[in-house]
């Protein structure tokens, strides 16, 4: 076979395999549903499915679980990594420094933060704002690609590694993902890197500015 088939093909595979998990988590487990008509996600549906959430242990040192905020309709979704201590005593998503800085990176492109939705990989905030563990995330997970469902933004961006590795399933260094957009589940997703990180890093902000004018082209479609 062709190295360009092979190549293609693979990406087929991968992609359906994609599919089939993502629908997985939201709770898809038939093939072949034709006809069976599935309610409409909501984000409030979800919320209360949701609930005072114990699913895995960081819901142990929450104030607030955050669920994520902004337009339900939003064409464009910003996925962080976690709340950190100011989201997890305000209940709201990027409300700390970070989050100062990615209002200022929306309002770059001449939007909103109530124009898009804001919402993270986990919903509680992991102690002293260490990396969520694997199964924190497994656990969490099936709720954001609900709130992704319900939602069907065209574009998403994918703020950091966690949420880049998360989304796309893949173990590539966000400076390697970042960049270009992925197909994801019929959304256009851009990788790139994470507010908390440019605070550290500010060099890194050029490389940002450029994957928001791809964002901002790109919404500028419709
Ligand atoms: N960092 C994140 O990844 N998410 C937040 O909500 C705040 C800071």
């Amino acid at each position: 076979m062709k190295e360009d088939t092979h190549r293609e093909l693979n990406q087929i595979v991968a992609q359906l395999k994609g599919h089939l998990k993502y629908q997985k988590a939201l709770g898809i487990t038939t093939l072949l549903s034709q006809g069976v008509r599935r309610e409409r996600l909501t984000l409030d549906g979800i919320k209360q499915e949701l609930g005072a959430c114990t699913r895995c242990r960081l819901h142990e040192g929450r104030n607030h679980l955050v669920f994520g905020e902004g337009d339900p309709h939003a064409r464009l979704v910003f996925v962080g990594e976690g709340p950190g201590r100011d989201e997890d005593l305000q209940g709201k998503p990027f409300v700390g420094r970070a989050g100062e800085l990615l209002t200022r990176i929306i309002e770059a492109i001449d939007l909103t933060r109530e124009e898009v939705y804001i919402a993270n990989i986990v919903k509680c905030r992991p102690p002293q704002n260490r990396n969520p563990r694997p199964d924190e995330i497994q656990t969490c997970l099936p709720f954001l690609l609900k709130q992704l469902e319900a939602i069907r933004p065209r574009i998403i961006c994918a703020l950091g590694t966690f949420a880049a590795q998360t989304l796309l399933e893949t173990e590539e260094k966000i400076s390697a993902l970042r960049g270009h957009f992925h197909a994801y589940q019929g959304a256009k997703l851009m990788p790139t890197y994470h507010p908390a990180f440019l605070l550290r890093n500010p060099h890194s902000k050029r490389a940002v500015w450029e994957d928001m004018k791809q964002i901002k082209e790109e919404y500028k479609k419709g």
